[in-house]
């Protein structure tokens, strides 16, 4: 759905190549097919061996880059970074990926996810010296590979992992290295392909698409992978690893052609549109058209049309050259906004029972603003299902999900809700039905392994007392 419009904020995206004669040229195009993930900030780092470079910017990646900026970044190893920044700012300085000079040589960094213990470590760091460029969390990580003097990089970075906690999937760059790492829940995804002899890195499959990369596999919760001259060495730097992959990525963030441990997203969120449809009352299945949300909602509105026999309808348009309404500060703003995105195609509903299917609800002002729409395009009846389970806690983990207080959800019963959205009825999909519909394989100690934290409040890791939840910082990634 309309991420910026209703508080479900999509993350970052990473991208990275190494050993590619057009290392540039090529991590331009895999964040650019990674924009979805953030459309606040990007730059790329370059290593042509010997020192690294790089460029970044606020905006786009088409505003950000172009032919003769791209051309100009020469070496065969780049990182590439796209960026989702809350409202509060961040600025130029957090965007990444950070790029750290030392006597002894540089390091560039990009990050997706959020660490939760960032806080106590800044404050341990500062004590003892450190002074940071940027109010992001990611910057800890840097300061904790330059004080560790054990070995080697790797040895560096290893001890530097195993103080963080949190999501994270890691993209780090020397001269003639790159470590790619991810956290022990695996809770963001990351997967590694091979183009030509070159090796790409990225935070959904769809970016190998697009380059011509060829998918080699994902990678494994608590695994760092480096890559240099002599190829790809892999080993677990993380006892206990457990899978809790973030359930909104198959439900809401992922592009729905890019694949997450063998599963396709869209194909996912189709079974999650049949499993709804074994959920939902009898009055919602003697609607008359089916419509999904766009974008994201529109495969679940599939699975749920095919399940039931409804005939599925585009009864909602996307005016997609509307600009984006991030920079719109206040909430009747923010409606506008949805109104301008969103059309009702009247002749799809008027006079019609319409099932909408969307996503999510967060803080359900969307939500109202899209069935009044349908409702004044003559729909006689909105029934609004929900292809995943109500959120009602925060994401700790790199998802700007709303504060608690913002979550519709956690406030008002099912009911209650529906009165407010205007809708006829509510159905949001059941815990269980998720888990079963994704079908993403059992963590390592026989659990879902799926992050379901912010339906049902339990959190795959530590949450510390002084945790900050990506809405309170600057700056998340
Ligand atoms: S809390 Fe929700 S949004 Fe955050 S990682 Fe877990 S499933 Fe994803």
């Amino acid at each position: 759905m309309l991420a910026e419009l209703r508080g479900l904020n999509e993350e970052c995206g990473v991208f990275g190549v190494f050993g590619h004669e057009n290392a540039s040229q090529i991590t331009y195009y895999g964040l650019q097919s990674l924009q979805h993930r953030g459309q606040e900030g990007a730059g790329v780092v370059m290593s042509d061996g010997e020192r690294l470079r790089g460029h970044k910017g606020e905006g786009l990646v088409t505003e950000i880059f172009n032919q003769d900026i791209v051309n100009g970044l020469t070496g065969s190893a780049a990182i590439g970074h796209v960026r989702y920044q809350t409202a509060g700012g961040g600025g130029y300085q957090n965007v990444q990926p950070l790029l750290f000079h030392f006597q002894t040589g540089s390091l560039a960094l990009a990050h997706n996810g959020n660490l939760v213990n960032a806080t106590s470590l800044k404050r341990e760091l500062e004590a003892q010296g450190s002074i940071f460029q940027t109010t992001s969390d990611t910057e800890v990580l840097a300061h904790l590979i330059r004080r560790s003097s054990y070995g080697t990089m790797k040895d560096r970075l290893k001890t530097a992992l195993s103080m963080v906690k949190g999501a994270y999937a890691f993209l780090v760059m020397t001269e003639n290295e790159m470590h790619v790492a991810l956290d022990p829940q695996g809770l963001r995804p990351l997967s590694i392909g091979k183009l030509g002899n070159a090796y790409v890195v990225a935070s959904e499959t769809c970016a190998f698409d697009i380059i011509g990369a060829e998918f080699l596999r994902d990678v494994e919760p608590g695994e760092l992978i480096t890559i240099n001259d002599s190829g790809l060495h892999s080993e677990q730097f993380a006892a206990g690893v457990s899978d809790a992959m973030c359930t909104m990525e198959y439900v809401y963030f992922s592009r729905p052609d890019s694949d997450i441990h063998g599963i396709n997203v869209h194909s996912a969120r189709k079974r999650l549109g049949k499993q709804l449809a074994k959920e939902v009352e009898q009055a919602v299945l003697e609607a008359d058209v089916v419509t999904g949300v766009p974008d994201s909602s529109i495969s679940a509105a599939i699975g749920f049309a095919e399940a039931t026999g409804i005939p599925y309808e585009l009864g909602l348009i996307k005016n997609r050259y509307v600009g984006r309404t991030f920079i719109q500060p206040s909430q009747s703003l923010r409606e506008q906004g949805v109104k301008m995105k969103l059309s009702p195609v009247r002749g799809v509903v008027e006079g019609k029972k319409v099932v909408m299917v969307d996503d999510s609800i967060v803080r359900g002002t969307t939500s109202r603003r899209i069935v009044t729409m349908l409702k004044e395009a003559g729909a006689k009846e909105v029934h609004v299902v929900i292809s995943s389970p109500a959120i009602k806690h925060p994401c700790f983990y790199g998802i700007d999900t709303s504060e608690k207080g913002e979550l519709i959800a956690a406030h008002h019963t099912n009911e209650e809700l529906r009165e407010l959205i205007g809708a006829d009825s509510l159905t949001y999909l059941s815990v269980d039905g998720t888990i079963d519909a994704i079908q993403h394989r059992q963590g390592a100690l026989g659990e879902c392994g799926q992050c379901m934290a912010c339906f049902t409040g339990e959190y795959p890791t530590e949450i510390f007392p002084d945790t900050q939840h990506p809405h309170d910082k600057e700056i998340m990634c």
